[in-house]
């Protein structure tokens, strides 16, 4: 019997693990790019981003980078999640509507986050993919809903956080109305690829207080239902 061990490679590690992996170095650009909230960091660290995407984009999974979709559409880079994803501060009693859930990767990280999670989609077909990826996961608190996000969802409404991942020409009043008092939005908003900000909206006894949160680049958020897949 041959006792001798093979040379580490640090190729059975897998990409997933170990000081200088993908996923190491994408947790330290999180930090440098000001993402300090540990929940936050621990949650993107525990979600496999190349599960949520087309296999040929898997190998992409831990670069700070959009990544397509299908439809047309994309998940968010890594940095634009952990930061929106901050900048809600979910907690875990709380009650969450993500409006666009697309592949169903920010839903993981806010299901993980908070108590329920409730996703709205207008392609079927993603949802439906997203849906096997969160089972996957044994993700079980996501209640997810083919529908038009912009009208919310009433009958689940009020919500302690909502977060919109595309962009709405104006902040939606629909949605705002649907917020918990106390509770915080965040929102894409703006017209066109070059003057998206991203806006966090607080809720008040008697109005709402914006603060500007920068420049983003998100695909537009749609009325209606897809009625293709
Ligand atoms: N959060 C997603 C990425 C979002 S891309 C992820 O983690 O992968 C934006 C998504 O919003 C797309 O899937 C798009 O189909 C969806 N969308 C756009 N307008 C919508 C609307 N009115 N209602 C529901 N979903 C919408």
């Amino acid at each position: 019997m041959n006792l001798e061990t093979a040379p580490d490679t640090g190729a059975n590690i897998g990409p997933n693990s170990g000081p200088n992996s993908g996923m190491a170095r994408l947790m330290q650009e999180l930090r440098e790019g000001g993402v300090a909230d540990e929940r936050v960091l621990s949650v993107i660290e525990r979600t496999p981003r190349g599960l949520f995407v087309p296999a040929p984009f898997a190998a992409k999974a831990f670069d700070n980078v959009a990544l397509p979709i299908g439809h047309h559409q994309t998940v968010s880079q890594p940095l634009v999640v952990a930061r929106m994803t901050q900048a809600l501060d979910v907690g875990e009693r709380m009650k969450v509507l993500e409006v666009g859930a697309g592949s169903g990767y920010q839903g993981a990280i806010l299901a993980r986050l908070c108590r329920r999670l409730y996703a709205i989609e207008r392609y079927a077909g993603l949802l439906e993919e997203a849906e096997k990826r969160w089972a996957r996961l044994r993700i079980s608190n996501i209640t997810a809903l083919h529908g038009d996000g912009s009208l919310g969802w009433p009958e689940q409404a009020p919500f302690d956080r909502i977060m919109v991942t595309a962009a709405a020409a104006d902040m939606p009043p629909v949605l705002l109305e649907q917020l918990a008092v106390g509770g915080l939005m965040v929102v894409p908003v703006g017209d066109g690829d070059h003057d998206q900000r991203l806006e966090l909206v607080r809720r008040t006894g008697d109005g709402v207080e914006t603060e500007d949160l920068g420049p983003v680049r998100f695909v537009p958020l749609i009325d209606g239902k897809a009625e293709h897949l």
